[in-house]
């Protein structure tokens, strides 16, 4: 029989599968003996089966009664009992955080009689028909489906009517009369009325939190930060503290360290007399933590002393929510905080030095993404000028963009190729749409805690809240900054997450603190316990202390060579040849296409020689001593030659004038038309083009060769490899590397020196892979050129499948992440490991490495330590993010 119901005290923090993040760490609270209000946890496993077949699982209602009849007993009165009435909450509670977007319904177990009960037991009226009128309200919006706007309606009509501004100004009567307002509406909308009886209220309140796993906010969101679909929610009820139960209660959230910087600290917001969600909303402003202290000695003690004792149980940074009722207080929730890049790398090593982690686990604390993220430009405190706004800094980094006020515009702009940054009085679940396709979010309203400050912060989005100089103006589409300055849709702000700024139109920006150390080795040491520089270094030492894989970079300049080098690069592991045949080259490249004969031929050839060989002295020379894959000219010819239409049009229009056209651009357009392929991508490109057009390979083999021999005799050590592309069998590599052969041999002989050049392969097609073993007969290395691999694996074009379906492939789940960015280990994965196993099987000291987009993706180095490969390469600004990820899959 499997069992459903957990209570508080049987589960722990290692049971988020089952419990959720929220359900196990309520549980692991409870053990560590921290004021927890009791409840139970129904688990993901329930939802599951909910979701499946679309109806409650068997024996779930009595495992809940039996653990509500639990509940009751301890707490020596029943849900809902009319004189004095126990109250739950009932809230989702996935294994990953999924901040708002999932139903919460509080104060289930008032009725209309009960809610009397609640007023005399409370001795307080307004409480407790402001709880009725809440829980009706979520109850109808959430279990019911009545239009939530509807309510709101409501309530600003009644606000109206009385004249207040704030719902604290309504009374108890008012309330009353809302309540009615809302049951009415229910019944209008939906023909059913709002549930009397407590336990119904339960049962539908927990299958409708399972129904909000499916909503759209919940899908959009779990697409975004690419969690499975099918984990399903736990749902946790929880007996009902008050924190609005006058100025002795309140409820705020914290953090055990600055969720921002890293900064060790207490931080924090407060409400008085609010309950968790009104902190979380950000509909009124809360007050720092430290206020606490003056409003409430004990219970912020108490606070402190919880926050402690949770920071070194998890031996990391947390985050809590608290309620205070009545001067007594509870812990709601905690969990292992989100956390900015920074304070991410700061926070590491902080504890590090603590004694609290290894220097393994600071390092395992610690993303690439992240250190990507830090190596972004931040805005140029010189040219900033007057701030529109200050607010909180929620979420760090710069943004420029043009100001629009809802979610649909914000959607419809940047869909269109628009920068734009989202301002809002203060955000919901709703606007999540509108923050994805944002720069930044701009808030009047709201705290660090905010939902805005919360969501951005997880999606690493620039984000200032709370900016309450501004006066957002949603409906007239503009807001207005303190000095009077108006600012409508449409017009350009840039916005500094880290500062809290706002700065009308575009602000320069400038090279981040962490680039500039990477760059020069400058920064660090600063004056408050570790700065982010001094982090990034450690944790990068770290890693290359652990890492198994080299970490090489893809450049074909001396000055890409030279920055990865910087950056930590171990070599080059591709130096594509292509753009050395650009620019001035483009004729000397159209006189080998058009040559009528092999003398016109070799001598296009002949004149590109030296240049070629130039360009390869400039990197070997930046490289000196590390290893340098060359690989050989990859792109069909036709991709150097002048556009088809253009030329036409160039020869239609001379013939319009009765003159002759040019006979070059005659001749260009014959071999346009010549070598035109409807898939070049699969046509006369790589190792085809080297066996097809004469000359070619030994062009650039010479130049390879006599580039080594200059550096040789100039001292130098260089280390070049040649790398054939697109082979697809032995038999081509055998061809091609024979011929490379003999060029070096000759030039080893004129120059007598022994030029030791390795002569290996990619690895990019299907059929390449899968027959490794004999491809490695003739390959002293491979390289996985994983963008040809997955597009012929797939049978995507590179070139276009993005731009096409893949967003509708992502809408349907097909995959969570395109198979550009990260390897698709199941096919892709599956054809490197064969080819891996196959080659050294034929060749036990074969080199391989990766040099296509994916060896700089995170994901993707952990794959490839894990298959075995010896480096991964990738563009010189991904290396220090490769080294980290290397270091991290190593631990
Ligand atoms: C590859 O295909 O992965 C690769 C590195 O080569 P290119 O991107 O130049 O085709
Ligand atoms: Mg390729």
């Amino acid at each position: 029989m499997v069992r459903y119901v957990y209570d508080f005290t049987e589960g722990g923090r290692d049971m988020a599968d089952l419990l959720g993040g929220k359900g196990s760490n309520l549980a692991e609270m409870t053990r560590l003996g921290l004021p927890v209000p009791p409840g139970f946890t129904v688990t993901t496993e329930a939802c599951r089966a909910f979701l499946e077949t679309g109806s409650e699982p068997e024996g779930l209602w009595e495992e809940v009664s039996a653990h509500l009849a639990g509940l009751e007993a301890s707490a020596g009165r029943s849900l809902g009992q009319p004189d004095d009435p126990l109250l739950l909450s009932v809230r989702s509670g996935a294994k990953f955080s999924m901040p708002g977007m999932m139903e919460t319904i509080l104060d289930i177990g008032l009725n209309d009689d009960s809610v009397l009960g609640l007023a005399k037991a409370s001795g307080n009226e307004r409480f407790a028909w402001d709880s009725y009128r809440r829980l009706v309200q979520m109850f109808g919006s959430t279990v019911m489906g009545v239009d939530s706007s509807r309510f709101e309606r409501s309530l600003a009509l009644l606000k109206d009517l009385r004249g207040v501004q704030d719902d604290v100004h309504l009374t108890a009567s008012d309330l009353a009369e809302l309540v009615e307002t809302y049951k009415n509406l229910i019944h209008l909308e939906t023909g059913d009325h709002f549930p009397q009886s407590p336990a119904e209220q339960l049962r539908r309140a927990i299958l409708a939190v399972f129904e909000s796993w499916n909503g759209e906010r919940a899908r959009l969101y779990r697409r975004r930060e690419h969690i499975a679909d099918d984990l399903g929610t736990a749902v946790n009820v929880q007996r009902m503290v008050f924190g609005n139960l006058g100025a002795h209660s309140g409820s705020g959230v914290a953090f055990t360290r600055d969720p921002a910087t890293g900064r060790s600290g207490l931080y924090g917001d407060y409400l008085p007399d609010a309950q968790g969600e009104d902190v979380v909303a950000g509909i009124r402003n809360t007050v720092p933590l430290a206020e606490l202290k003056r409003l409430d000695a004990r219970s912020y003690d108490g606070l402190r002393t919880h926050m402690r004792t949770l920071e070194r149980h998890y031996r990391d940074l947390c985050d809590i929510e608290f309620t205070i009722e009545r001067g007594t207080l509870w812990m709601l929730q905690t969990r292992v905080g989100k956390r900015t890049a920074e304070a991410a790398f700061v926070l590491a090593a902080e504890l590090a030095d603590e004694g609290l982690i290894t220097p393994d686990e600071a390092l395992a604390r610690v993303s690439g993404e992240g250190l990507a993220r830090l190596m972004f430009p931040r805005f140029d405190a010189s040219a900033t000028g007057t701030a529109l706004a200050h607010g909180v800094p929620a979420s760090p980094g710069a943004a420029v963009g043009t100001v629009v006020f809802d979610s649909a515009q914000a959607v419809r702009r940047a869909a269109a190729g628009e920068k734009v940054v989202l301002v809002r009085q203060e955000t919901t679940p709703d606007d999540l749409p509108g923050m994805i396709a944002a720069q930044a979010v701009l808030t009047s309203r709201g705290g660090k805690t905010s939902h805005a400050a919360v969501v951005a912060r997880g999606m690493g989005k620039v984000c200032v809240c709370g900016a309450e100089e501004l006066t957002v103006d949603t409906e007239a589409r503009r807001f207005t900054a303190a000095d009077g300055t108006v600012v409508e849709e449409g017009t350009v702000v840039s916005v500094d997450g880290s500062a809290g700024a706002v700065y009308a139109g575009s602000v320069p920006l400038v090279d981040s603190a962490v680039i500039r150390y990477l760059e020069d080795g400058r920064g660090g040491g600063g004056s408050q316990g570790v700065d982010v520089v001094d982090a990034v270094a450690r944790a990068l030492a770290r890693a290359d202390t652990v890492r198994r894989l080299e970490v090489r970079a893809n450049a074909d300049t001396p000055e890409d060579a030279v920055r990865a080098r910087r950056f930590g690069a171990q070599g080059i592991g591709l130096c594509r040849t292509e753009h050395m045949f650009l620019g001035d080259r483009r004729k000397l490249v159209e006189q080998m296409i058009l040559a009528g004969t092999d003398a016109e031929r070799d001598r296009a050839l002949a004149d590109l020689l030296p240049l070629q060989r130039r360009d390869f002295v400039g990197i070997l020379e930046a490289m000196d001593g590390l290893p340098v894959t060359i690989r050989l000219l990859d792109p069909p010819l036709h991709e150097f030659l002048p556009d088809h239409t253009e030329l036409a049009v160039r020869i239609a229009t001379a013939q319009a004038r009765g003159e002759e056209p040019d006979a070059h651009d005659v001749a260009l357009l014959g071999a346009v038309n010549r070598m035109h392929e409807e898939n070049p991508m699969l046509g006369l490109r790589g190792v085809r083009l080297g066996l097809v057009v004469p000359g070619l390979v030994a062009m650039q083999v010479r130049a390879i060769g006599e580039a080594v021999t200059e550096r040789l005799s100039a001292g130098g050590a260089p280390q070049a490899e040649i790398m054939v592309p697109l082979v697809g069998d032995v038999r081509e590599l055998r061809l091609v590397r024979a011929e490379v052969q003999r060029v070096l041999a000759e030039i080893s002989r004129a120059a007598g020196v022994v030029l030791d050049c390795p002569v290996g392969t990619m690895i990019e097609l299907p059929r390449a892979a899968l027959t490794a073993g004999r491809i490695a007969e003739e390959a002293e290395f491979f390289s996985f050129g994983t963008n040809d691999l997955t597009q012929t694996t797939w049978g995507f074009s590179r070139d276009d499948v993005e731009a096409e379906f893949f967003s509708a492939y992502l809408d349907k789940g097909v995959f969570s992440t395109s198979p550009f960015e990260a390897l698709d280990r199941e096919g892709v994965g599956r054809l490197v490991n064969i080819a891996v196993a196959e080659g050294r099987a034929t060749r036990p000291d074969l080199k391989i490495g990766v040099c296509g987009e994916h060896g700089g993706d995170p994901d993707s180095v952990h794959f490839f330590h894990t298959a075995g490969l010896d480096y991964v390469s990738c563009s010189p600004f991904r290396v220090p993010v490769a080294r980290l990820e290397a270091g991290r899959a190593a631990l």
